[in-house]
């Protein structure tokens, strides 16, 4: 243990990792290192113990039959999770687990999986899915490219903020009111695939500053001229990423 270690949660990666939504874990725990700090990954699957100590929870989509799977164990952990985001504590939820964090999901075939009601939002499914690439525009992130792959339409509660709104291709939330994710104390959900984090590394690192300053006060970069060079080529790579998405 040192005093810049970081906890990461991976949730479910056996049940909900689907689109390469790994990539997010592995991107923050690479620019952690390259700001200097020592990341460990838990991943958290079903009936595991719950880590010690979390600073920052990342979970990925799932299909339908993935979701089923887990509602057991997640309602058992539905408690502390909601304490967890009400003390502000980071989290990026995509897709499958975004559904599951508002308070339902009915699917396709008409089962209803309960959520665990971070985010006031429903999700209903249908069968035309929406798929593709995903463009938005977000006052906090700016733009925020990815892709998507869902049956699920959500809808967010009155007064509850989207973390965009789409801006160029794609379906968002639902393909009717051009929101995509949502954003309540420091939870992201949203329906971006991709992975999301190696594109859009402005919000990698406003999990990451979050995550330090919750846990050390303040976030604070020690790096070496070859970690700031190596996060520069990352920054780098995120923009061709990006381009070529946007096309
Ligand atoms: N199974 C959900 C849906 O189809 C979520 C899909 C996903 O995570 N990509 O809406």
């Amino acid at each position: 243990m040192t005093n810049r270690d970081i906890d990461i949660v991976s949730l479910y990666p056996k049940d909900m990792n689907i689109y390469g939504d790994s990539g997010n874990v592995l991107t923050v725990s690479r620019r952690l290192e390259l700001y200097g700090y020592d990341p460990h990954i838990h991943a958290y699957n079903q009936n595991d113990p719950w880590p010690e100590h979390v600073d920052l929870i990342l979970g990925g989509g799932g299909q339908d039959t993935g979701q089923k799977k887990i509602t057991a164990d997640f309602f058992r952990r539905a408690e502390l999770l909601r304490g967890l985001a009400g003390d502000g504590v980071p989290m990026l939820v995509i897709c499958g687990l975004y559904q599951l964090f508002g308070d339902f999901f009915e699917t396709v075939d008409g089962a209803r999986l309960e959520g665990i009601g971070i985010i006031p939002s429903f999700t209903k499914g249908r069968d035309v899915r929406m798929i593709g690439n995903l463009v938005e525009q977000s006052d906090e992130f700016g733009q925020i490219v990815g892709y998507e792959n869902h049956s699920g339409q959500t809808f967010l509660r009155e007064g509850v903020q989207p973390l965009g709104h789409v801006a160029g291709e794609g379906m968002g939330n639902n393909g009717e009111d051009h929101t995509e994710g949502a954003r309540v104390h420091n939870v992201i959900g949203t329906y971006m695939h991709g992975s999301l984090l190696p594109k859009n590394p402005k919000i990698a690192d406003f999990l990451i500053t979050t995550a330090a300053e919750r846990r050390y006060g303040k976030f604070e970069p020690v790096q070496t001229d070859d970690q700031k060079a190596a996060l520069e080529e990352l920054d780098r790579t995120a923009e061709q990423a990006r381009s070529v998405a946007i096309g």
